[in-house]
């Protein structure tokens, strides 16, 4: 396994992290023999950093995680990363329960690399108000957690925002070649590590959708290339190309995929990929963006809108849904960020007063609220209100999302 460095600390880190959200399941419950089995050939050949979360596998995640690591007698050989939920958080109390029951699930005394989940401006400013940095200098100073960072899906000035804000060890970005400019993007990749952080990847491959089920038009431009590879292969080392990424996370759901990624894990090195190499990419990239249905580039002229629409991460979803076979992660994507199930932060399309603001705002002259119009016809419909009720009933926050219930006169129409 290739290792890379923390830079605050010298720890080394595998350049394959095993993320625990995708195990093996059956009959919707953990397969325990199977992700067991997974889990140890991962951690016998290197894959030592596991990321975790309270609501992977519905809440199963950590429980599991712990029984098997205690079972197995594995808890000093792996890095144990995972996340305080900020949603469940309603006063300081919150954050130390939170975390105390995490231990007891993950039978350990302390996490390695513990992170606030899913931040965005406003779950950051929530949990800094509620005292959050003096829970980790506590923790820090105790022994009970190692190092302390942040996962993120906002955008970029609340990313660089929060990067400052904390003596951080680390963050965790969504990166791979199709969010160059989407979320944290390339500058803050960039950003975070000249800040000293470690960079963890999620989602280098979106959701699986640049490995599995790739249109034709694109598996002729991977079919050109002289050295074979697997889409899935291109995408991890694209992301591994770069020398500010420290580890990059999986979420593996077969000994195939494992055994897979265990093996370009090894040379995916920074650096490493030709100028052949990465005009093939390009060529991809460019392909994908050809089929996207709006050609929004992220540039954020038209934001803040004053009705609290994301244009940008509504755009960025309607056009990953789109452009792949398997349009379902985009469209979940949207609803947990869009319909505030991380943040409270309602930011869907149908909130669009039709205002014309972002419109004289946009170089690429799109009519936005037109287009918004089309993101709320495909994701703003009762079946995503109802999931999106279920969910906040699910993880405590349902008085925050009720408004969804009560704007049904705009919901999914013009005012
Ligand atoms: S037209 Fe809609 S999206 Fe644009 S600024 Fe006005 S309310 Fe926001
Ligand atoms: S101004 Fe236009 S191109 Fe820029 S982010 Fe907004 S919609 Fe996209």
């Amino acid at each position: 396994m290739q290792y890379r460095t923390v830079p605050k600390t010298g720890e080394k880190l595998p350049a394959l992290g095993f993320g625990a959200m995708r195990l093996p399941e059956k009959a919707g419950r953990i397969n325990e023999a199977k992700a067991s089995e997974m889990l140890r050939y991962a951690i016998e050949n290197g894959v030592n950093y596991i990321d975790a979360a309270v609501p992977y596998h519905k809440g199963q995640c950590e429980s599991f995680l712990g029984n098997f690591l205690l079972k197995e007698g594995l808890r000093d050989k792996v890095l144990i990363a995972t996340k305080l939920p900020p949603w469940s958080v309603r006063n300081p109390e919150d954050i130390t329960r939170l975390f105390d029951k995490q231990l007891t699930d993950l039978k350990t005394d302390y996490i390695d690399y513990y992170l606030l989940h899913s931040l965005s401006g406003e779950s950051w400013h929530k949990l800094d108000s509620l005292g959050v940095k003096d829970f980790l200098n506590r923790e820090k100073a105790s022994g009970r957690i190692k190092n302390a960072g942040f996962s993120f899906h906002g955008d970029r000035e609340s990313f660089k925002e929060i990067v400052d804000a904390y003596p951080w060890e680390f963050c965790q970005i969504q990166y791979n070649y199709l969010d160059e400019i989407n979320q944290a993007g390339t500058e803050g990749l960039r950003y975070a590590s000249k800040a000293g952080l470690a960079v963890i990847i999620m989602e280098p491959l979106r959701g699986g959708n640049l490995a599995g089920d790739i249109p034709e038009n694109i598996m002729e431009i991977w079919d050109k290339s002289k050295i074979r590879r697997s889409p899935a292969e291109w995408g991890l080392r694209w992301v591994w190309n770069h020398p500010e990424v420290t580890t990059v996370l999986s979420g593996m759901s077969t000994m195939d995929q494992l055994t897979e990624n265990i093996k370009i894990a090894d040379d995916g090195l920074p650096d490493s990929l030709s100028q052949d190499d990465l005009r093939i990419i390009d060529e991809v990239r460019d392909k994908y963006k050809e089929t996207m249905k709006v050609g929004c580039t992220g540039c954020r002229y038209c934001m803040p809108c004053p009705a609290g629409v994301d244009i940008v991460s509504c755009f960025e979803y309607y056009n990953s849904y789109h452009m792949f076979k398997n349009g379902n992660w985009a469209k979940w994507q949207y609803v947990f960020r869009n319909y505030g199930l991380m943040d409270g932060k309602m930011s869907y399309a149908s909130l669009c007063t039709d205002c014309g603001r972002c419109r004289k705002a946009c170089p690429q002259h799109l009519d936005i609220p037109l287009f918004l119009k089309d993101v709320a016809k495909e994701f703003d419909n009762p079946k995503t209100r109802i999931f999106v009720a279920i969910a906040g009933l699910y993880l405590g926050i349902s008085s925050k999302i009720s408004g969804i219930f009560r704007k049904k006169k705009t919901f999914g129409e013009r005012p």
